[in-house]
């Protein structure tokens, strides 16, 4: 996994290395590696799906930062057949135009929103504010 790690992601972690709550580096930890993961689960990745030269489905290989990553591993180990590269899109991204993703880069930065731009309404009467259900975002904070 290849990655170029972005402002938000190092700041997400670094909150909870400056975290004087944890009561053990066990526990630190284990915040961590979740943290990460869920930071990991906001990006898009690229799989490599395989065909073995007799046209049957082969292995399959993800995730990959993108797709020279990609390439780089296909030309190294080489099983023969033939693949090409899938794009997969974040699972995290699409569930945070949901639930919210707050403080987060791109996501409304209103106290309680943290809503997809999209999920802002344009119509006149409701200009700006978010169309959740459940939110009480009046207007799109930047
Ligand atoms: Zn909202
Ligand atoms: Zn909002």
């Amino acid at each position: 996994m290849r990655i170029t790690p972005r402002k938000e992601e190092i700041d997400a972690v670094k909150a909870l290395l400056e975290d004087p709550g944890f009561d053990s580096a066990d526990q630190m930890a284990k915040a961590l590696i979740k943290e990460v993961g869920e930071i990991l689960q906001m990006r898009d990745w690229v799989a490599l799906v395989h065909t073995w030269s007799d046209g049957s489905r082969g292995l399959n290989w993800a995730p990959f930062g993108n797709a020279a990553e990609a390439e780089a591993f296909a030309k190294k180990v080489s099983v023969g057949g033939s693949g090409r590269l899938v794009k997969l899109h974040s699972p995290g991204t699409m569930l945070a135009n949901i639930d919210g993703k707050r403080g987060w880069k791109g996501y409304c930065q209103h106290e309680q929103c943290g809503h997809a731009p999209f999920t802002h309404s344009a119509a006149s009467a409701a200009r700006g504010a978010c169309q959740i259900p459940t939110c009480p975002c009046d207007k799109f904070r930047k």
